[in-house]
């Protein structure tokens, strides 16, 4: 293929990247913008590996035979709870991919004549180190996350004396190290001491963030793999990698932000790993006494309420409860009652996990409300079924300043007439705060696996 093909091949890959953003913005043209990722990425790699600069092309595709074969068995094995993790560990593998092509293209660097080669040879030094730097931060970052996400590694902030002035140092030794390695035209001693500094920044960097804000990181470490993809675009001057990057990286980035509004928090606190945070501790509050319900009474109340709102959250995910949820919801709505669902930003462990699980078990897209839209509806509301959720409906959100979740908008449950909340223990949610919404005098907890309950709701009504 000539360079002038591949050129326009990629241009043509780079249209796709972004219809295919525009398609995932929107549920109903989600399906259509994979497509658009697929066509595109199917372009870029046959642009590339039968482009003018490929070698070896057997070991290419091999490799890629192989990688692919592994994608394809754990993509299909992973369960839509651990999806999260997966993500986060394909972050780590940018992450690491911008190290290593860092260090060759340090070891087998371009040759460069004419005029400005000494300026395009020191840009290039900067790009090696700035590459490995994100990419090394990307890599432990996003193993901090993993781990955190699949509960190897404690949600809870690690919260090391002085963790401020530890990053800041990390910052600055690295910039200090940047210019002794260009000046020094290539310090390999430099490289590897920055290296080993940037995998202990980004380790740091995600565990000291509480578990409530993990979402956020989650969408952060997006938005560096998507530099550490540009970086090492600029490394290996190839252009469409650059702009992919770049996508990747910004779109992250206004999720991140996104994110962050929805959750009343710091943009910069949290990119900054808690900055400004005061982590507290979590104190001993007597609660008073729980009320326990049967499914049988729960579907008596239902069939009574005249407007019902169910709150899905994580647990509804671990359960595959969705299905029966329907069942009930059809049945309910059969029988003239107002049922609709109130959808927190941040409930399960991804971004519109709860629309994904509905439309999956074919519940209508106009009864599936935003939090916004549905909070000012509860007290209106005879019943609420909290499906396993947790930390969004927690009322220590608002009313206790030293909770490691204050100020985070959540949904007003407690106004409602009834609240059912379905779940299996007294146990807390994935921030590890204590919910006291449990205790309240018109709150119930019907105990059991969730689809179990909701089944047998199902069956009484
Ligand atoms: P939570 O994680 O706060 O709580 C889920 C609840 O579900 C638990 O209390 C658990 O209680 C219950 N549960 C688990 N399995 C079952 C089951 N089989 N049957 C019944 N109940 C079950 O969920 P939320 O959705 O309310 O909140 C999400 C949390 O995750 C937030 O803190 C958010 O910040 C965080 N997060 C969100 C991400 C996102 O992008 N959405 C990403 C990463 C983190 P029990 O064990 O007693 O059954």
């Amino acid at each position: 293929m000539s360079a002038g093909l591949a050129q326009a091949a990629y241009i043509v890959a780079a249209l796709f990247f972004i219809l295919s953003l525009a398609g995932l913005s929107k549920q109903e043209s989600a399906r259509a913008g994979n497509y658009y990722g697929i066509a595109g990425m199917t372009i870029a790699l046959i642009a590339t590996i039968f482009g003018p600069y490929s070698q070896g092309i057997t070991w290419i595709i091999i490799a890629m035979i192989i990688g692919g074969a592994i994608g394809i068995y754990y993509a299909k094995k992973v369960e839509m709870t651990e999806m999260p993790e997966l993500v986060a560990v394909l972050h780590s593998f940018v992450g690491m991919a911008a190290v290593l092509v860092g260090f060759n293209s340090f070891l087998a660097p371009p040759e460069y004549s004419g005029e400005f080669a000494h300026t395009e040879h020191v840009i290039h030094m900067v790009e090696v180190f700035l590459g490995v730097f994100i990419g090394a931060v990307t890599f432990t970052g996003s193993i901090v996350a993993f781990g955190k996400l699949r509960g190897i590694i404690s949600s809870s902030a690690l919260n090391l004396p002085h963790k401020h002035k530890l990053n800041l140092a990390a910052i600055v030794v690295s910039t200090l190290l940047m210019f002794y390695f260009v000046k020094s035209d290539g310090s390999l001693f430099a490289l590897i001491i920055m290296t080993l500094i940037a995998f202990a920044f980004g380790y740091h960097l995600v565990a000291s963030i509480g578990g409530a804000d993990m979402p956020v990181v989650v969408s952060m470490l997006n938005s560096y793999s998507g530099w550490a993809a540009a970086a090492a675009g600029f490394m290996l001057a190839n252009d469409l990698l650059i702009v992919t990057g770049a996508l990747v990286g910004s779109s992250g980035a206004i999720l991140s932000y996104i994110m962050c509004k929805a959750m009343n928090r710091s943009f910069i606190s949290v990119i900054a790993g808690g900055f400004g945070q005061t982590v507290s501790t979590a104190t001993d509050v007597e609660y008073g006494e729980h009320r326990e319900i049967s499914a049988e009474e729960v579907a008596e109340m239902l069939k009574d309420s005249r407007s019902v709102i169910i709150t899905p959250g994580y647990g509804m995910a671990v359960a595959q409860a969705q299905y029966p949820v329907h069942d009930i919801t059809a049945k309910l709505r059969a029988k003239g009652i107002n049922v609709r669902f109130g959808i927190h930003p941040v409930a399960g462990r991804l971004p519109g996990h709860m629309n994904v699980l509905l439309a999956e078990a074919k519940v209508p897209y106009d009864i599936v409300l935003e939090m916004d839209e549905i909070n000012e509806d509860f007290p209106e509301t005879d019943t609420v079924l909290v499906i396993g959720a947790n930390d969004t409906v927690n009322p220590a959100a608002m009313e206790d300043p030293n909770s490691p979740i204050a100020g985070m908008p959540v949904l007003e449950v407690w106004n409602a007439k009834n609240v059912i909340v379905f779940k299996r223990s007294m146990n807390t949610g994935y921030a590890g705060v204590q919910n006291p919404l449990f205790f309240k005098e018109n709150t119930a907890m019907l105990f059991g696996d969730a689809k179990e309950s909701v089944e047998a709701i199902a069956k009484a009504i």
